[in-house]
């Protein structure tokens, strides 16, 4: 029974849960399911009326991590995400799947599903380019953060919003992961056997970076400036050649719009990393390595373009209109972006969470490369946050950690 009590659902129950709680299939259809969920916190079922080529997506949040039970994490999060993808598809329509219908009991959301997609990550892997990703994704990380702050929002509203969506186990699983275990010599982290020596003497023997990492932990914490999507990296993302849709906002919340742009382009550089050591053919290699260079640059510029516009058509708050302000404020987020996407680079190297990007590179002294190259530019971004602004500034970090 469905209405009474939360239960983790298998295979059979996601089918007779299709059947019976969502109004999506023929009566008489007869329906298969697979699990296919692959990340760290979730069920996800396929549910399919192979028949009448029919076929919905039913995510279940679990009751603790997949990635380990020592993260207690409230089902809660399975309504913030299905409400944030409601509100996404208002600001920035198209570029999330369409959310069917929430169940607060079974914690488990009815959505789209993407199948004819790819997880841009593991297309990454496979070096396939997705020229229109850029356009895309600036388009809607200016929609979704520009126009929830108190620049564009009423004031009152926004705060109604900020309540709705207080997310503090998944931010305390941030707070965690990404702003502090990395840079000490935690128990939790991970770090691969050829980097440890220099993960010690770069990032933990590093006492400035350690202060740096100290402010940005509490600009997260305290910075309401943005619904942000809070997980934002190439996992989260499906593409095709055409269309782009971002999946997955559980951790969303109100903070500091440059988390979700730095995520982006750190994951973009991990799948330089990538090509960088797995592509044998050297044509191939130099296309794919200048089709990310171009990306990374992109994001950032056409960001901060379509930005400046957006702002210019939908600010409502008086004082935000001052000569100047606008630029103060960008500014400010690039900075951010910077920091972040160091932040980034740093933790899925040495902390619990990977990528495959990286962990796919099955020779151990060019993963060992791989991930210096991580930790040199990740460094850089952090520490020279201040300078770093212009997509070209972002590219110049990659290549001088080369
Ligand atoms: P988690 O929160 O556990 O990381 P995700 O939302 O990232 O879960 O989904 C995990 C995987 O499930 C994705 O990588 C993708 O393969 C699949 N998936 C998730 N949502 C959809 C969807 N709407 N359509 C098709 N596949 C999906
Ligand atoms: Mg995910
Ligand atoms: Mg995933
Ligand atoms: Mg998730």
């Amino acid at each position: 029974d469905f209405q009474t009590k939360y239960f983790t659902m298998t295979e059979s129950d996601a089918v007779e849960y299709a059947k019976t709680r969502l109004n999506f299939f023929d009566a008489d259809a007869e329906l298969s399911c697979k699990e296919i969920g692959d990340g760290n916190l979730n069920y996800v079922f396929r549910v399919v009326d192979e028949k009448n080529n029919k076929s919905i997506i039913i995510k279940q949040a679990g009751p603790v991590a997949r990635i380990s039970d020592e993260f207690k994490v409230s089902p809660d999060r399975n309504r913030i995400e299905s409400e944030i993808l409601a509100l996404q598809n208002e600001l920035a329509p198209g570029f999330v799947p369409k959310m069917y219908q929430y169940d607060p009991i079974m914690n488990c959301t009815a959505m789209e599903d993407l199948s004819d997609y790819e997880i841009m990550r593991t297309a990454l892997i496979k070096h396939k380019k997705f020229p229109l990703f850029a356009d895309h994704i600036s388009t809607f990380m200016v929609n979704t953060l520009l126009f929830t702050s108190d620049v564009v929002m009423n004031h009152k509203e926004k705060k109604e919003l900020v309540k709705k969506f207080t997310n503090p186990e998944l931010c305390e699983i941030t707070e965690d992961l990404v702003y502090t275990e990395p840079f000490y010599d935690c128990p939790r982290n991970d770090v691969f056997e050829g980097s440890k020596e220099f993960v010690r003497e770069y990032i933990w023997n590093d006492q400035k970076l350690a202060f740096e990492t100290a402010k940005l932990k509490f600009e997260f914490m305290t910075n309401a400036q943005s619904l942000i999507h809070g997980d934002l990296h190439t996992g989260s993302i499906f593409v095709k050649e055409d269309s782009t849709k971002v999946i997955d906002p559980e951790f969303a919340f109100y903070g500091p719009a440059g988390y979700d742009v730095g995520n982006v382009i750190a994951n973009l550089i991990f799948a330089y990393a990538n090509g960088l050591f797995t592509i044998e053919d050297e044509n191939e290699k130099k296309e794919y390595l200048s089709y990310i260079e171009d990306t990374i640059r992109d994001v950032i510029d056409q960001f901060t373009e379509k930005f400046k516009i957006a702002w210019d058509e939908k600010v409502t708050e008086q004082v935000a209109k001052q000569p100047g302000f606008k630029e103060y404020y960008l500014d400010s987020i690039l900075q951010d972006t910077s920091a972040v996407c160091g932040l980034e680079l740093c933790r899925r190297i040495i902390g619990i969470a990977h990528v495959k990007d990286i962990t796919s590179i099955t020779d151990a002294d060019k993963r060992a490369k791989a991930e210096k190259i991580c930790l040199i530019a990740g460094k850089t971004f952090i520490l020279n946050r201040d300078s770093i602004r212009q997509g070209k500034d972002f590219v110049k970090v990659l290549q001088d950690a080369i």
